[in-house]
């Protein structure tokens, strides 16, 4: 059995793996020239963390995970209003999940992949046909690929998604803000080993945080809904422009950064993810955001139990993807609920709701309401 998997990103790298280990064979379709890699540090744990045990590469991803001692809320100024420890933090993370930079996922999930599938970059899909037996792929490099199975695993913007199932606009529900993420090339000095520091205000949040291995990445988050129109990275200069602490440092980073991830915070509904023989997985199929913190845990673990459901069906695809669809569906939408309500109060402009929405995390700290939220976990594993 073949497939053709769109995207060679943590969805499409873990698609490749796990097909592999179910006797699949793979050709992955990357647009960009190479591996992108960089992104924010993410929490990585749910079923992306069983996944990922049951796949094999587990131990690899814990040891690339990186641990924050401490985590300082900020004013405007940089002056402190109030931190996080280690074990607070780790309290509200609980056991079976960790933190890790979003291009490390992503790498080793592709040294675990390269010697079983091809990877093609600096191409993309350009049509798709399908019968009964098969479908049928044109490639941006003129060639044609023929496979029992595509999966479109090319993201928010996916392209198979618009050439398999319509146009962006009839699946995107805009969130109205936009993230800007990048690694500094200069790390500051000022920000401590294994820290990260975070300012809220006016409808902005601004985040340096230490992600192990020397790197530091810096992270911009911002409403859009006051109408903001076209999108540009030089917004930031005039939106942040009144900060102090890091941001003038992060500023400047922007211009020499490798690979800046800058896009609109959307969601992707998608009523049935398979039409026939063709598939999406991950942010193409269903992108939670970032405000429901497991997009990464959701690429792996659909990708797992993706695996296992063609495993379980043999070469019956369909009766495959409308079973994993029906077991994946739930866990996708509940968080995409939860993206939704974060949405309501991420970065707000009111500072009274700011205060409120962080009073909870300021209590988190006290001792006996974090080992609640301990407890919490061991009921919840
Ligand atoms: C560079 C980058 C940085 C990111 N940083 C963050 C972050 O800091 N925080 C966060 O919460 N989320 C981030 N994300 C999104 C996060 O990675 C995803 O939510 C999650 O990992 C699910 O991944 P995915 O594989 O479904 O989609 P993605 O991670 O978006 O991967 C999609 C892949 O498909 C490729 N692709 C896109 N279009 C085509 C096409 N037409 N043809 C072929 N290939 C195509 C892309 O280049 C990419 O490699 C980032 C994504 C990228 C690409």
């Amino acid at each position: 059995m073949r497939a053709i998997i769109i995207g060679a990103g943590i969805a499409g790298l873990a698609a490749a793996l796990r097909l592999h280990q179910a006797g699949w064979e793979t050709l992955v379709i990357e647009r960009a020239p190479q591996r992108r890699g960089g992104g924010y540090g993410v929490t990585f744990g749910g079923i992306g963390y069983d996944g990922a045990e049951r796949m094999g590469v587990l131990p690899e991803l814990r040891r690339r995970a990186f641990v924050t001692r401490e985590l300082v809320y900020r004013k405007p100024d940089g002056a402190r209003r109030f931190s996080l420890d280690a074990a607070t933090i780790a309290a509200t993370m609980g056991k079976r999940s960790f933190t890790i930079l979003r291009g490390d996922i992503e790498a080793v999930l592709y040294e675990a992949v390269a010697d079983h599938t091809t990877i093609r970059f600096g191409t993309t899909i350009t049509a798709v046909e399908q019968d009964a037996d098969a479908v049928h792929v044109t490639l941006s490099d003129g060639s044609t690929e023929h496979a029992d199975l595509l999966i479109g695993a090319d993201g928010l913007h996916s392209a198979t998604r618009a050439l398999a199932f319509g146009p962006e606009e009839d699946y995107r529900l805009d969130l109205e803000h936009r993230v800007a993420v990048y690694i500094l090339k200069e790390p500051p000095a000022d920000l401590p080993a294994q820290t990260t520091g975070s300012i809220s205000a006016g409808g902005r949040t601004f985040a340096m945080m230490s992600v192990g291995d020397g790197r530091t990445a810096a992270f911009f988050g911002y409403r859009t809904d006051g109408g903001r129109a076209g999108a540009s990275l030089e917004e930031l200069h005039e939106l942040y422009g009144d900060m102090g602490w890091l941001v003038p440092h992060a500023l400047e980073g922007l211009k020499t950064a490798d690979s800046v991830y800058f896009d609109s915070i959307s969601q992707i509904v998608v009523d049935r993810w398979s039409t026939g023989r063709i598939v999406l997985l991950g942010d193409a199929a269903w992108c939670v955001t970032l405000f429901a913190g497991y997009g990464s845990s959701l690429a792996v673990g659909g990708a797992d139990q993706f695996g296992a459901a063609l495993e379980r069906h043999g070469h019956d695809v369909p009766a495959a993807l409308a079973n994993w669809e029906a077991e994946l569906r739930p866990e996708a939408e509940k968080k995409q609920k939860l993206g939704r309500r974060v949405k309501e109060v991420y970065a707000p402009r009111n500072p009274l709701v700011l205060e409120l929405t962080q009073l909870p995390l300021r209590l988190s700290s006290w001792g006996p309401v974090r080992r609640l939220i301990e407890r919490g976990f061991q009921l919840a594993g």
